[in-house]
């Protein structure tokens, strides 16, 4: 009751779709008599939290925030939404986002933008700004989201908590829609790197359903190691001309600051960090113009209401309707790069840059425990500031795309407040399933 009542005084916010207040009243009091009869209840027992509108939960409504899915039903809950209610969650709604996941600022919702919880002229980030709203504010105590470019690092950064995007593969992407099927995976938004770890806990792991989930064991993620630890940052990402030069004397004094606590700061070079933006959006692109090709009008939600076209025309007018301008643009870019006379130059030339980016990484972290760096090169845009400027805005990405290129796990930590006021955070990596080192950093450097 206590997160409905926040929920109803904040609905400006706009974090909300839709809130599933009778079916949360009604779990809290059932949780509640089973505990009251000393019956047994799950891991995260009375947990409250709410998912992005891109996950699906059997008999809610999930639209990936566009028009083209307005009305549908989902007819089958995600892997992690059934592992979680096995679990006993009360999940209180589903989460506002940018249509399809595509975006950094939660501004191509069909359903409007958030509004950032702590100054409502800006931003939340994206795609998950609905997610990282609802922990900022405190409408629920946790958030599932999706991360296939930063949606859950950098929407963290903003709103001044935590985002952990797993290993490709850690958590099944099962009743996830698709974005970018190489790059897709759920993540976690939370206050502390406890509740984080808890609910990865319950919802990672093999799963027959994805083929892409991982079989390798779920080991113990909630155990905190107090250790120091053999840290990298990146000089290309700390000098980058975009990076906001408080934010760099920040992060500077931070790893002096890591140093004197007894951990090991080595900066390395990394050269392709100019490349990863336009390898992520043409291999993101591609994946995405085929994803998307199966809302035809036909298969699922909106069709048009013109009568006697031809089917091609039919299917045109349908996605015409449908679609936003953002998911437009890169079905049309990704249409582009994997055609025959393009794609050599285009989609094969960054699967190569995307190989060059593992290795290189998959290199640094054979030597050491953890590369830093920061997790957005600004604080939170104004509403507006980049909706104009899509390649501004794409840019923006930097620092986020390289974990989702490689595959491997990253965590965004609120670190320090900007002089605008504004919340930053520092951002993890580490290899390939080791969450629970990453964990165990992310607690030492909160
Ligand atoms: N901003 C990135 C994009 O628009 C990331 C999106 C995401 O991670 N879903 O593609």
């Amino acid at each position: 009751q206590l997160y409905l009542d926040r929920i109803g005084q904040t609905k400006h916010l706009n974090a909300f779709l839709e809130v599933f207040e009778e079916e949360a009243l009604e779990k809290a009091r059932a949780l509640d008599s089973r505990i009251k009869n000393g019956e047994p209840v799950g891991a995260l027992a009375g947990v409250v939290i709410g998912i992005k509108d891109v996950i699906c939960y059997k008999g809610h409504k999930v639209s990936a925030a566009s028009r083209i899915l307005e009305g549908f039903t989902s007819l089958y809950s995600a892997t992690a939404v059934e592992r979680l209610l096995a679990e006993d969650v009360i999940i209180i709604g589903n989460l506002n986002c940018d249509e399809f996941a595509m975006g950094s600022t939660n501004e191509n919702s069909a359903y409007g933008p958030v509004l950032n919880a702590l100054d409502n002229t800006r931003v939340p980030g994206g795609s998950s700004g609905g997610s990282a709203v609802a922990v900022q504010a405190g409408l629920c105590m946790v958030s599932l989201g999706s991360d296939t470019g930063g949606s859950v690092r950098q929407p963290a950064d903003f709103c001044g908590i935590v985002g952990l995007k797993p290993t490709y593969g850690r958590i099944s992407r099962h009743g996830l829609i698709a974005y970018a099927s190489s790059f897709d995976q759920i993540g976690v938004f939370g206050r502390n790197i406890a509740d984080v770890a808890k609910v990865l806990q319950s919802i990672a792991g093999p799963d027959e359903y994805d083929s892409t989930a991982s079989k390798e064991e779920v080991p113990d993620y909630q155990t905190i190691h107090n250790k120091s630890w053999k840290i990298a940052y990146l000089k290309d990402a700390l000098y980058h001309e975009g990076l906001d030069p408080e934010m760099k004397e920040g992060y500077s004094i931070f790893f002096e600051e890591l140093e004197t606590a007894g951990n090991t700061v080595t900066a390395v070079d990394f050269a392709y960090l100019d490349y990863v933006v336009p390898a992520y959006y043409v291999l993101t692109t591609a994946e995405a113009s085929s994803n998307l090709s199966r809302f035809d009008g036909v298969k699922y939600g909106h069709r048009t209401s013109l009568k006697n076209l031809e089917l091609t025309d039919f299917y045109k007018k349908s996605r015409s309707e449908g679609f936003g301008k953002e998911v437009k643009r890169r079905i049309l870019l990704g249409t582009f790069v994997l055609s025959a006379g393009y794609y050599d130059a285009y989609y094969t030339k960054a699967q190569q840059v995307r190989k060059l980016v593992v290795d290189k990484l998959s290199e640094i972290l054979s030597e050491y425990d953890a590369i830093l760096m920061p997790t957005v090169p600004s604080t939170a845009f104004k509403i507006g500031e980049k909706s104009n400027d899509p390649i501004a805005m794409y840019l923006a990405d930097i620092y986020t795309v390289l974990a989702n290129l490689a595959g491997v796990p990253a965590i965004s930590v609120p670190l320090r407040r900007h002089s605008n006021g504004m919340p930053y955070g520092v951002q993890i990596i580490t290899k390939q399933f080791s969450e629970a080192s990453l964990l165990n950093i992310a607690d030492h450097v909160m």
